[in-house]
């Protein structure tokens, strides 16, 4: 039986994480272990300085969750330590409430969970919302309407945990707020590009102290094909295969290629 690791970064009771465990229980077992309170855009943060508690929780079903000081990073190497009884065969992280696309992914926690997922050689899902409705309001759950995304990712897990896919890829799903289609129709995208309309905004003075706000105005992005932006567009869900691969090729040529014109390295000694 599949077991399913299920964490998020908007914390344990989040509407969208049992959403997901709902979704996926169908599917075999399914394991809880999320932050205790919201930790989004915590992206890879990991906790080191500190030790880290745990706690069982009840969820709203009646089912037990453990619930951490941590961050997503670290609910997932819970799971690879030892925590539960039995390791994971996939992690599965969100719903969370809010898309993840573009450039949000590098600020992620919940696209961070999932790649640690890969990084410790597991199949690793992210799923995201798009919220309905009023912006100011996006974390509360009544503007979330997850019935699209519940139906396509119990759909999805099995493609990477029953059939040959690459092991170091993570699938990064968005999912419209009104899909277009029904029953939902996903299309595989590639990240688009943000457009940040952020603003330093002095909030006021305290002696010597100032106070700002520096991130506030919601993001744009550059219209193009085949991004997860315009699957989004047209109401489709968004899956995008990523990896964890930083290394830039035409980087390392022309690094290589400018320590040896200037006497500091050797050309090509990277490969
Ligand atoms: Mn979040």
């Amino acid at each position: 039986m599949t077991h399913i690791l299920v964490t998020n970064d908007d914390g344990v009771f989040s509407p969208g994480l049992i959403a997901l465990k709902r979704a996926l229980e169908p599917m075999g077992r399914v394991s809880v272990i999320a932050p205790d309170r919201n930790r989004s855009a915590i992206a890879r943060g990991i906790t080191i300085h500190t030790p880290l508690h745990v706690e069982q929780v009840e969820l709203d079903d009646g089912s037990v969750a453990y619930s951490t000081d941590g961050t997503p990073v670290d609910c997932v190497r819970f799971a690879m330590l030892g925590l539960l009884d039995g390791v994971p065969d996939v992690v599965v992280s969100g719903i969370n409430m809010g898309l993840n696309m573009g450039d949000d992914v590098t600020y992620s926690g919940t696209v961070a969970a999932a790649l640690e997922g890969v990084l410790l050689g597991w199949p690793a899902i992210a799923v995201s919302q798009q919220h309905i409705g009023d912006p100011d309001d996006q974390w509360d759950g009544r503007h979330y309407e997850f019935d699209a995304v519940c139906r396509f990712v119990p759909r999805l897990v099995p493609l990477i945990t029953e059939h040959p896919f690459p092991r170091h890829v993570l699938l990064n799903v968005n999912a419209p707020a009104r899909p277009a289609h029904d029953p939902p129709r996903a299309r595989v995208t590639r990240l688009g590009r943000r457009i940040y309309n952020d603003a330093l905004v002095l909030e006021g003075t305290d002696g010597l102290r100032r106070r700002y706000t520096i991130y506030g105005e919601r993001p744009g992005y550059h219209a193009e094909e085949g991004t997860d932006f315009a699957a989004l567009e047209v109401g489709e869900i968004s899956v995008s295969p990523l990896h964890f691969e930083l290394t830039d090729e035409q980087g390392l040529d022309a690094l290589s290629g400018l320590l040896a014109d200037h006497g500091l390295g050797h050309a090509g000694e990277h490969q």
